[in-house]
């Protein structure tokens, strides 16, 4: 069997080795049952510990109190670009969005399509995203405001959550949702696809809280409303099982491995600390965001031309060290360093950068 590489890639991205050696430990037979956990039905006791074990989890790692719903859902943080319009902006009331980029940008226009009244109240197009705009008004009677508190393609990120003066802030945290510790208390919703931070794709965390599910109207179709997964404790009908396991695995690697969220986002930090400062200490890479506004998790960084980044990225791969290239809308490189990626798969991207530089300078 081929050893295993380091993986750089956006999402789905890498996952723990431990978590991944569990699943493969207890996959023929789950817990005794006789049966993987891919094969036992959701309405099972042990599925339900699992989902149960998962929630708990979430709720405790973000300190949500009795005010939140944990849901996992289906279709993606894209589905929830239309599901929270859908649900939480109503008829005659408007909403506020910050577009930091390619996944605000796609939210704000799920809003437009139905018809949703969208106020884009700061941008940092003007900088081609390379930042997070600051000192934002927003719109005292807005029914919501929107931010992403990591821009994956961009790689930027919010320091800090902006004050939306008592406003619901919404947000989609799904490529540093479980990286840092924040106050939840300001949010309406949070949400995140899975397959960047948390597990396999498959599942997204939606997490509401409960003056947000008053707004749902009654006749939006069963499966687009959070009425119906919160009712049903994400389980109306068949969830995505092995995610959802998989997920909870996580957090418990999280919480019991690496010991909470504190020490998740220090080790965080020290991995892209290390990684900004062999950028900015060469003369032969340069970083794309603003550096108050740089990506923990998405290191977003050029070479001198397109024809190095090329090479870089074929010979990165020949080391071992996958996933380099940029989202394809914006080319050049980009390492992403989600909570699994390790130091030692940091150092060792730093480590062939200094050679390749060497090289090619
Ligand atoms: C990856 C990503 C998405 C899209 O997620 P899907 O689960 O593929 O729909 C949305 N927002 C952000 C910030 C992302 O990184």
């Amino acid at each position: 069997m081929k050893e295993r590489i380091h993986n750089f890639n956006a999402g789905p991205a890498a996952l723990p080795l431990s978590v991944l050696e569990e699943i493969q430990t207890g996959f023929l037979n789950f817990k005794g049952s006789g049966m993987s956990i891919a094969e036992v039905s959701h309405r099972s006791k042990w599925f339900d510990e699992v989902i149960e074990d998962a929630t708990a989890r979430v709720r405790r790692i973000l300190k949500l109190d009795d005010h939140f719903h944990v849901l996992f859902l289906q279709g993606g943080a894209s589905l929830q670009f239309c599901m929270i319009p859908m649900n939480l902006l109503p008829e005659g009331r408007s909403a506020d969005y910050v577009n930091t980029g390619t996944w605000a940008n796609k939210a704000i226009k799920e809003a437009g399509i139905q018809g949703k009244e969208v106020k884009v109240v700061a941008s940092s197009e003007d900088k081609n995203f390379s930042y997070i705009p600051k000192e934002i008004s927003f719109s005292p009677d807005a029914a919501y405001a929107h931010i992403t508190s990591n821009n994956t393609i961009k790689g930027t990120q919010w320091a800090s959550f902006p004050n939306t003066g008592g406003i619901p802030l919404i947000c989609d945290m799904s490529s540093d949702i479980m990286s840092r510790p924040f106050d939840p208390s300001p949010f309406g919703l949070i949400y995140a696809g899975a397959q960047k931070n948390l597990g396999p794709a498959g599942a997204t965390l939606v997490i509401i809280r409960e003056d947000m599910l008053e707004r749902v109207p009654k006749g939006l179709p069963t499966m687009l409303k959070y009425t119906t997964f919160m009712e049903k404790n994400s389980m109306y009908n068949t969830p995505p099982c092995f995610a959802v396991y998989t997920i909870q695995l996580v957090l418990k690697w999280l919480e019991d491995t690496i010991g909470g969220l504190e020490t998740m986002e220090k080790a965080n930090r020290e991995k892209a600390d290390l990684l900004y400062q062999a950028i900015d200490e060469s003369e032969y890479y340069r970083g794309t965001a603003e550096k108050e506004s740089r990506s923990v998790m998405n290191v977003t960084f050029r070479l001198p031309s397109e024809d190095l980044e090329k090479q870089f990225v074929q010979q990165a791969q020949e080391h071992g060290l996958v996933g380099l290239k940029g989202h394809r809308s914006v080319g050049g490189c980009r390492a992403s360093i989600y909570n699994a990626t390790t130091l030692e798969a940091v150092k060792a991207l730093i480590g062939f950068m200094e050679e390749f530089a060497r090289k090619n300078g």
